[in-house]
């Protein structure tokens, strides 16, 4: 086969341009990421060769070599890991692979701000573009013959061709990769061996496998760079908090700041070692079906995979890192691993002691952790109903945007609350936890549903986390207090007292009477005209600005839930609502006293039209369906008895 010429991803292009532009101020870090994929190759084949001896019997010492060419200005990064096929060097190094990556790389170009976002996705291989005209690949894949060279300028195309045998320079490694830079005029400073050295030592010391420099190719002479020990086997007291920072950009293929470090050690019946991660910021792909989390598991310093289910829980698939086994077999197959008794008791521990450090952070530094709550908080309360056995543990934890204004000590935590605090706060006569539920917490806090719960000082938790549907129905309670939404079923508001602040406008106990008897015939009223589109209608306790709004029956489902399941073609037919009409507001009072006085009589209905009050009974479910965010059936109906009934309040022209 000759050299075959292929075209790169759009995305890829895409993501090029991106690099080269946003990056330049940071160049030297495409070192790291090379050394980081050699590292990561020198990896997959210890883990191959468990199984075939003879993949490395010819080489067993792993090795990344560096060496530069003054006068052909070039830079050689070189691994005796496990190289690439032709297919692979298509896939890996003219795709972008990773699931939701391609997609985000599209994001990025739409936003102006992606630029800095850049940074914390990781650009991995194709950050040696910043500094090269054109960069070679050539590979051999161990145990298999034939070699392959990829070479490109990162303008769009690339080609791939089988390495001629015996051509001396041309030639593939025995084994591994060899990935050619030549360097762009200005970028003469990577050629520089004291300068390779710096680097890294700043960002890859933490690198398990010798970095070996090849001094000037006179002397022959060579130098190991880094440590070459696996970070997480060292002593606390010798790794530098740098170190432990570039080893969470190597693991992660993140470069965030992690939020929260665990390095640990635990020795008795099971024997393991980690070291664990929380980002700072959230990873693009966090809500990706599959959910996969970010930790590598190793048996005793050999990478097995990044790809263990039963690791860690998926509610935990922010963490990223390295759990090292002790006891586990180092010949598992894949597939037996999840099976593993071993296995679930790292998890079972690991799982712990993260919840563990998460609890002290919400005790001790609640601004802090309401940075890691707004990242994650929608996936650590997928726990609340996966595992009901730490579903305890998990409760405390959660925090809320809640109606509560903001007290002098407010913004300490974000102005979230936790239930714990919820709980205490609870006025009397309250005996459940009352939530909003909706898209957006901002709108519902001005939602008419929960203002007669402010009137009453009674605090609403706003949740719009679409998980929040999920979970209230199995969690059901915090410390025997129901979760119960102000949107279903009866408000109950008369037990509990008037916030004291707020009941001093009581009016007169005659004129309420009077009120409450016309109110009456106005809902007997208004149901009638309604017939079949609400369930219900009745003077709503929880209002006292708004006119009105739905609620969902006590029985029935709650509507935003309703509304999701909707949107995702999982019920197609919504029950019907309760209209709740606010008797103390104006426009009710005004529309009970023209049907005291007029009567349902419709003596000036015209053609086409329904008798005034009906429509204004139209109007009110409408408004209330507005408030609802919810889709008017028939908007143009709507449109049309607005119209006239403003035009008609400005009174008959003659
Ligand atoms: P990432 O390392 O995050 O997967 P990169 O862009 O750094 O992304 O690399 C893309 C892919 O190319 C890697 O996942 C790997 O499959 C392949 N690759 C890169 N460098 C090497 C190498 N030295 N040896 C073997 N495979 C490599
Ligand atoms: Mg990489």
């Amino acid at each position: 086969m000759s050299e075959q010429k292929l075209s790169f991803q759009a995305e890829v292009s895409r993501l090029l341009e991106i690099v080269a532009n946003s990056l330049y101020a940071n160049k030297e870090i495409f070192l790291r990421e090379l050394i980081s994929n050699a590292s990561d190759a020198c990896d997959r084949l210890r883990y191959a060769a468990l199984t075939q001896p003879e993949l490395t019997a010819a080489d067993p010492d792993y090795k990344i070599t560096l060496s530069s060419d003054a006068k052909a200005r070039t830079l050689t990064v070189a691994d005796n890991g496990i190289g690439m096929n032709r297919d692979e060097m298509i896939e890996n190094l003219g795709t972008i692979a990773r699931s939701g990556t391609a997609n985000f790389v599209r994001e990025l170009e739409e936003k102006p701000e992606g630029v800095n976002l850049i940074g914390q996705f990781g650009v991995g291989f194709y950050s040696a573009f910043m500094v090269a005209d054109s960069v070679e690949v050539t590979s051999r894949r161990a145990g298999e013959s034939q070699g392959w060279r990829w070479v490109s300028d990162g303008r769009g195309e690339f080609t791939v061709a089988e390495t001629p045998e015996g051509d001396e320079d041309g030639d593939a490694p025995a084994r591994g990769t060899r990935v050619v830079l030549k360097l762009k005029k200005g970028q003469e400073e990577f050629l520089d061996p004291l300068r390779l050295e710096r680097i890294v030592r700043t960002y890859s010391d933490h690198i398990a496998i010798p970095v070996v420099l090849v001094k000037d190719a006179e002397d022959g002479g060579e130098q190991t760079l880094n440590a070459a020990s696996a970070l997480w086997t060292r002593p606390k007291s010798e790794i530098s908090e740098d170190q432990y920072k570039e080893f969470y950009h190597h693991v992660a293929h993140a470069f965030d700041e992690p939020w929260l470090r665990l390095h640990f050690k635990a020795e008795g019946v099971i024997e393991y070692s980690g070291l664990l991660y929380l980002p700072s910021t959230k990873p693009f792909d966090l809500f990706q079906p599959e959910r996969k989390h970010g930790v590598k598991l190793y048996v005793r310093r050999v990478f097995v995979t990044d790809d263990c289910e039963g690791l860690v829980p998926p509610y935990l698939r922010f963490l990223r890192g390295v759990i090292d086994s002790e006891d586990l077999p180092l010949n598992i197959s894949r597939e037996t691993l999840q099976t593993n008794p071993v296995l679930a008791k790292i998890s079972k521990a690991v799982t712990k002691r993260v919840l563990n450090e998460l609890k002290k952070k919400a005790e001790k530094k609640p601004e802090e952790y309401a940075t890691f709550w707004d990242n994650f908080g929608p996936v650590l309360k997928e726990g609340l109903y996966e595992d009901e056995g730490r579903r305890e543990t998990l409760i405390e934890l959660a925090r809320f945007a809640s109606t509560r204004a903001s007290g002098p000590d407010g913004d300490r935590d974000g102005g979230m609350v936790g239930l714990a605090d919820y709980v205490a706060r609870m006025v009397e006569g309250q005996d459940a936890i009352y939530y909003i539920s909706g898209q957006d917490a901002e709108a519902l806090r001005k939602s008419p549903q929960i203002e007669g719960f402010a009137a009453k000082g009674v605090e609403v938790l706003l949740m719009s986390d679409p998980v929040d549907e999920f979970w209230l129905p199995v969690v059901r309670e915090y410390q025997g207090k129901a979760f119960k939404s102000v949107t279903r079923g009866g408000a109950e508001l008369d037990k509990i007292a008037d916030a004291a602040a707020d009941s001093a406008k009581d009016g007169d106990a005659a004129e309420e009477d009077a009120d409450a008897a016309g109110t009456d015939a106005l809902i007997a009223f208004v149901k009638l005209a309604l017939k079949d589109e609400v369930k219900d209608v009745r003077a709503s306790e929880r209002l006292t600005d708004s006119p009105v709004c739905l609620v969902a029956d006590e029985g029935d489902m709650d509507m935003h839930l309703e509304r999701l399941l909707k949107q995702h073609s999982q019920i197609d037919q919504a029950s019907r609502r309760i209209l709740e009409i606010n008797p103390k507001h104006a426009l009710i009072r005004r529309l009970a006293a023209e049907l005291g006085t007029r009567g349902t009589a419709a003596p000036d209905a015209v053609d086409g039209e329904a008798p005034p009050l009906e429509e204004a009974a139209r109007l009110l479910l409408d408004q209330a369906r507005i408030l609802e965010g919810e889709p008017l059936p028939d908007p143009s109906a709507f449109a049309r008895r607005l119209s006239r009934l403003v035009a008609r309040g400005f009174g008959p022209e003659s």
